[in-house]
């Protein structure tokens, strides 16, 4: 998911679309805006699809009015899978004793089911299938006499990954969970303050870049100023490395790298890892790009768009049912025949999750007529569901859970299929030693199992770790 806010600036749910707009990669499904204006009071607006096809229409915003305003765009990692309900859609709000307040939260609570049972146990009453819910009821049942005290409370409570915009009727509120797992940065925008997923939202409102919230941290928000808390026990910080890898925009700053450099690193490590004979060097784009681009320039082997991509169609993956994604492989991408007949190809992806994407793009490029067909995935086999806040699938329905390397190219029936190292990754978003494995410096559980927070609903199901 992506979640913004603006405090200190007229029409400040404006700037908050736009900024939605800008992290509409990160959820697709729907999107909601919260604002709050003395005489108005809080208002919100709650939407299945995009950002720019909800709020956008002056009708819509004029009912926004106010200085303060939050915003979420969603994309289904727990709750209901598949149609959304609209109540399940950010922001939500609660009304306490102290005034309203408004939350949007990216990631995902590991120990969400056991807090609602207890919450409903002692009288709660909960509106959505979100996870997220449970910091709205938590902070109800909070003594402190404030709501950013309140927050804390119920956030000291919450195992996973949150990254957390809020607003009360004059605070702007940022808070990222102590591995700091999902990214939150500051910006300033004129007399005010902007919170951000990433910093290429802060750009698209011309919001200058201030610094990232660190792991921990909570910024209580005023037009005045930043207010800093460490409300949680210090730990060493676990970011996800797969935000550096797919999940982010090319175009943002990731605790001081761009990554896109850092996806360019990637692509020339895999050349140096394994390198190929080959004529071409193709991405699957646009998530394989930059990485595609490190790997012509480090083998020098020609790059080419070899496969194009339907630019009116959103990212396959976070379609959520199995139907829509098989689908999705051929309204996105199309092989450029022209470009293919006769050549031995490189193809780069992101990631190989359920096999989905390159066994559809192996065929259609071998159809056009190509030689041979090389995969390199710019991330260690996917082995492992993510529980904090991205959408892989059960174990079970990941390749790499049941194959080794060879048995997923045979599958794929591909001429070769090598994925970067664990440690080849690590080098390229800038640590020179690799992982640490004695204290490693990111989130990698998806790829290692190595999971920084025990997810305990899903061990009370029957995962195993
Ligand atoms: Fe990121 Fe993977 Fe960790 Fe999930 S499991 S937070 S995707 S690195
Ligand atoms: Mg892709």
């Amino acid at each position: 998911c992506g979640v913004f806010g603006v405090i200190g600036v007229a029409d400040a749910s404006n700037f908050v679309a736009l900024g939605l707009h800008a992290l509409q990669h990160r959820g697709q499904e729907a999107g909601g805006i919260v604002s709050y204006d003395p005489t108005a009071g809080f208002q919100s607006a709650r939407r299945f699809g995009y950002v720019r096809d909800n709020f956008t229409s002056q009708k819509i915003m004029e009912t926004l009015p106010g200085e303060l305003s939050i915003g979420h765009v969603r994309y289904s990692t727990s709750g209901h899978k598949g149609p959304t309900a609209i109540r399940d859609v950010q922001p939500f709000f609660g009304e306490f004793a102290m005034g309203g307040a408004a939350i949007a939260h990216n990631g995902n609570i590991t120990n969400a089911n056991a807090l609602r049972r207890e919450l409903i146990e002692r009288g709660s009453i909960f509106q959505s299938s979100s996870d997220s819910e449970c910091i709205i009821h938590l902070m109800a049942r909070s003594l402190q006499q404030n709501i950013p005290e309140r927050m804390e409370d119920a956030l000291r409570r919450v195992e996973g990954a949150f990254s957390v915009v809020a607003m009360t009727r004059t605070k702007l509120i940022g808070v990222r969970d102590p591995l700091g797992v999902r990214p939150l940065v500051l910006g300033k925008l004129g007399d005010g303050w902007a919170l951000s997923s990433e910093t290429c939202a802060l750009d698209i409102i011309g919001a200058e870049f201030v610094r990232e919230i660190e792991p921990g941290e909570m910024v209580v928000i005023t037009p005045k100023g930043v207010e800093s808390h460490f409300p949680f026990r210090r730990v060493a910080s676990r970011f996800c490395i797969f935000e550096h890898v797919y999940f982010s925009r090319p175009d943002s700053i990731l605790g001081g790298r761009s990554v896109y450099e850092t996806r360019e690193a990637i692509g020339r490590e895999l050349a140096k890892e394994s390198p190929v004979d080959a004529d071409l060097v193709c991405p699957v784009p646009d998530s394989g790009t930059p990485a595609a681009i490190g790997f012509s320039l480090e083998s020098g082997i020609p790059y080419a768009m070899g496969i194009i991509r339907n630019q009116y169609m959103g990212r396959t993956f976070i379609e959520p049912t199995e139907q829509i994604r098989n689908m999705g492989v051929r309204l996105k991408l199309n092989v450029n025949r022209a470009l293919i007949k006769g050549k031995r190809v490189i193809l780069v992806d992101d990631s190989v999750v359920r096999g989905t994407t390159s066994r559809k793009i192996k065929e259609m490029i071998l159809d056009a007529g190509a030689k041979e067909v090389h995969f390199r995935i710019a991330s260690p086999p996917t082995a492992w569901p993510c529980f904090y806040g991205v959408d892989t699938p059960q174990r079970e329905k990941l390749l790499a859970a049941t194959m080794s390397e060879e048995e997923m190219r045979e599958h794929l029936q591909v001429d070769s299929l090598k994925f970067i190292s664990l440690d080849g990754l690590y080098r390229a978003v800038g640590e020179a030693e690799g992982r640490n494995n004695k204290c490693p410096q990111y989130c990698d559980a998806c790829f290692s199992g190595d999971y920084p927070v025990t997810p305990s609903d899903q061990i009370n199901q029957g995962f195993e770790m």
